[in-house]
């Protein structure tokens, strides 16, 4: 259950691109409580990446503040640090480094955080068990299927136990049945670690088990409401 306190708060963030304006994200405010699931839906080209950028310092927006835990970065030094100690982002593409194994994927965000290089790969051997890939931890990602490689990316997101996850149509490239899975890794982590959610999706089936769901159009919030019909837990 959402405790309503605020964990994100956006407060009136304009993003544009290019000469002719084009208003990617359009004055946007918004306040995520803290355990809330919210899934972003919208059309293609509508700005849902662009605001989830924004929500986690990928991108800074032209007007406008992002606060994350109380916290409102000014530079990106100060987003660096905040990224680093409070979110964890998940792309659909899975953006693993190819050269390195699956537990040296998962130990990159620790770098800056954890000295030790034998609690690194320790924590990196803690949360591919997690997400139920201990025996992949010296496989590289081209060894490894869709499922598996984001379940990598996922691990690697709670690097540093992130109070924030922000997943942008992380089952984008999964079949239906993998995306199930997915879900159910999402919602175990949220039971386990209080984490909250921000998921851009396309996929209903995923949408529907989100506490709340916000409608993006034209770089505008077109809805937000609570999901009264939530499918719920597992
Ligand atoms: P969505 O994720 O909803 O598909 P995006 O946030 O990716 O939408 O894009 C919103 C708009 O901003 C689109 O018109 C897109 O072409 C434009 N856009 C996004 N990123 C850039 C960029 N780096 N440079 C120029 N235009 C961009
Ligand atoms: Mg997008």
């Amino acid at each position: 259950m959402p405790d309503m306190s605020s964990l994100l708060l956006l407060q009136g963030i304009s993003k544009h691109f290019g000469k002719d304006k084009l208003q990617a994200v359009d004055s946007v405010s918004l306040d995520v409580h803290r355990g809330e699931f919210i899934a972003i839906l919208g059309p293609s080209g509508s700005g849902k990446s662009t605001l989830l950028h924004c929500m986690g310092g990928i991108e800074f927006p032209d007007s406008g503040t992002v606060t994350v835990n109380g916290v409102t970065p000014r530079s990106a030094g100060e987003w660096a640090t905040l990224r680093s100690r409070y979110v964890g982002y998940i792309f659909q593409a899975f953006h693993l480094l190819p050269t390195l194994t699956a537990a040296e994927n998962v130990e990159i965000p620790m770098f800056g955080v954890l000295q030790s290089s034998t609690k690194r790969q320790r924590r990196a051997l803690e949360l591919l068990e997690k997400v139920g890939l201990s025996n992949r931890a010296s496989h590289k990602p081209a060894e490894l299927s869709g499922g598996e490689r984001q379940r990598v990316a996922i691990a690697r997101s709670l690097a540093n136990a992130p109070l924030l996850l922000l997943a942008d149509e992380p089952t984008g490239n999964l079949d239906t049945s993998t995306s199930q899975d997915i879900l159910h890794l999402f919602q175990d982590i949220m039971a386990e670690d209080q984490t909250t959610l921000v998921m851009v999706t396309h996929d209903q089936s995923i949408a529907a088990h989100a506490s709340r769901l916000i409608q993006f159009v034209d770089g505008k919030i077109a809805s937000d409401s609570p999901n009264l019909s939530a499918a719920g837990g597992r």
